[in-house]
């Protein structure tokens, strides 16, 4: 990205002195003091305000929802359009794509990561920074996790990760890529081995919707997405044309537009309404002009065969203050029936940890005392297992959380 074109957006920004965008940034970046250095050709300094509480720009840039975050918080919107935040973290990141940390002093601890997603990414690198030897395993051939495996090419270039494993070469990070720790390997054996473990194993397994389903095949879109497990023919040729899908995250929003791309017809249902939607808007809205038909306020009652048909039947939803003052009830309307004739139902309705990692190891997570501590005090977690926001920034924000606090010796005990 030119110069000119960063420059010139960040010199919009008004450097508000209430920080809306640094509130609302989940990992607190100082973004009016960033757009300063960039306004005055400080780009080295500019780098270096953002890498205090961010080192994966190049994946919250591409794909954080800024829109719900820093950008729909910006003072701009009140008058015009926000400040391109995340366009501007991008072009600075591509600026600075070679450049490396190097620990000023090494401490010779042995440090290991568990899980190369962005929490585990960012926690490696941040710990090869405070000078730890880093060594990390992850089951997949590459690194990146979710953001390599399961969100779309369309919506991110993944050569960008080629960078990041270029950091990790030129930083001595070590990785046992396509082992899995609780089958290749096992944590009970790697407890002792280093001074401290990161894990970060992210959410293995789909969560599921009570619906009554018939002798018949349901999908979960955690596992169509995954380019490890599906190429793109096998989902044309393992899908009908017509498929409905349940659920209007992320996960659904990338299922939809990847089956579009295959010329699927593809419609969403949702018990709750695109407002209430935990996708990003922009992403609903280039789904919805890409040919997804969303049904708002529908959920899935049964999906069963009738005669040669699948029928997906449904039920009208209506939303229901909360007498707490939480997220709106869910209610469903009396005699609001309808059904659809499908060729197949796909789930995209969450997903949840795997414990295989952990099994016969006798580690287990300890939230009451910290959201990363566990019974050993060496051991940490991190990214989508503990956050309860599942977004590229919270699990990078967690990954240097963990490397800052052990580098401190906060939970340094007699080991
Ligand atoms: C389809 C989809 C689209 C998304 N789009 C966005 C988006 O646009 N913006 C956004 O902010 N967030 C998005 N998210 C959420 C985001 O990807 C996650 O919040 C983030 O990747 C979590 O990072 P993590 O490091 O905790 O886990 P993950 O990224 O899931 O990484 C976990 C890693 O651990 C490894 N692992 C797991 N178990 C083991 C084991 N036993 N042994 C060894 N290795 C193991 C896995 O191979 C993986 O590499 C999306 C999620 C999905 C599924
Ligand atoms: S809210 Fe918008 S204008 Fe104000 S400092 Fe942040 S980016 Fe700049």
């Amino acid at each position: 990205m030119d110069k000119y074109v960063i420059q010139t957006e960040a010199k919009r920004c008004l450097e508000c002195k209430t920080k809306p965008c640094v509130f609302a940034c989940p990992a607190h970046n100082n973004i009016p003091e960033f757009m300063k250095k960039i306004k005055n050709g400080l780009w080295d300094e500019a780098r270096a305000i953002w890498h205090v509480t961010s080192n994966l720009p190049e994946l919250c840039g591409a794909l954080c929802q800024n829109e719900n975050l820093c950008e729909g918080a910006c003072t701009l919107n009140k008058i015009h359009k926000p400040v391109k935040i995340g366009m501007i973290e991008k072009g600075v990141s591509e600026l600075f794509k070679d450049v490396i940390d190097y620990p000023i002093t090494k401490n010779n601890k042995r440090h290991l990561v568990i899980g190369l997603g962005p929490a585990g990414i960012s926690n490696a690198l941040k710990m090869a920074e405070l000078g730890f030897d880093v060594e990390a395993i992850d089951s997949n051939p590459k690194l990146g996790g979710t953001v390599y495996n399961l969100v779309p090419d369309f919506r991110f270039d993944k050569i960008i990760l080629n960078d990041i494993q270029s950091k990790f070469d030129l930083l001595n990070i070590k990785v046992k890529y396509d082992t899995y720790v609780g089958k290749d390997i096992f944590l009970k054996d790697l407890i002792d081995q280093y001074d401290s473990i990161f894990i970060a194993d992210g959410l293995g397994l789909p969560s599921t919707v009570d619906i009554h389903v018939d002798h018949l095949h349901v999908f979960y879109a955690q596992d169509l997405l995954n380019k490890y497990l599906y190429s793109k023919d096998d989902l044309i040729s393992l899908l009908g044309k017509n498929v409905y899908i349940v659920g209007l995250g992320n996960v659904a929003i990338d299922m939809a537009r990847t089956l579009r791309r295959l010329h699927k017809t593809v419609h969403i249902i949702y018990r709750r309404t695109i407002d209430d939607a935990p996708a990003g808007k922009s992403e609903i809205q280039a789904a919805i002009e890409e040919g997804v038909v969303i049904h708002e306020l529908l959920g899935p009652v049964s999906f069963k065969l009738k005669g040669n048909d699948k029928v997906l039947d449904c039920e009208g939803t209506c939303l229901i203050k909360s007498p707490t003052g939480g997220r709106d009830i869910v209610q469903k309307v009396p005699n609001s029936e309808t059904s659809f004739m499908i060729d197949d139902l796909i789930f995209a309705t969450g997903q949840k940890t795997s414990e295989v990692l952990f099994h016969d190891s006798g580690v287990v997570q300890t939230p009451e005392i910290s959201p990363f501590a566990t019974n050993y005090s060496h051991i940490f977690v991190g990214g989508d297992r503990v956050n309860k926001n599942k977004r590229i920034v919270d699990a990078m924000v967690t990954g240097i959380t963990v490397a800052k606090q052990i580098a401190e010796g906060i939970y340094e005990t007699n080991r």
